[in-house]
């Protein structure tokens, strides 16, 4: 698994980095980064997971590999 995130959409609401702060930051204009993009472990993927489901903007989705 491997957590994309779209720039070009992000509002910089920063629910990603609140829910996942090892996986996700935000830029000086709060845009999202993803900082560890593949998740090691069953509750890496859930929070990942979580915050596909929590992004307002739908900028973030979990593609497998
Ligand atoms: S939750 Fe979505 S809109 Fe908010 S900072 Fe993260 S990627 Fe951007």
């Amino acid at each position: 698994m491997r957590i994309i995130a779209r720039q070009h959409t992000c509002i910089g609401s920063g629910q990603c980095v609140f829910t996942d702060p090892d996986a996700f930051d935000q830029d000086d204009n709060g845009i999202v980064q993803v900082i560890r993009p593949v998740p090691e472990n069953a509750e890496q993927e859930a929070l990942a997971q979580e915050a596909v489901s929590v992004c307002p903007s739908r900028s973030i989705s979990l593609i497998e590999e």
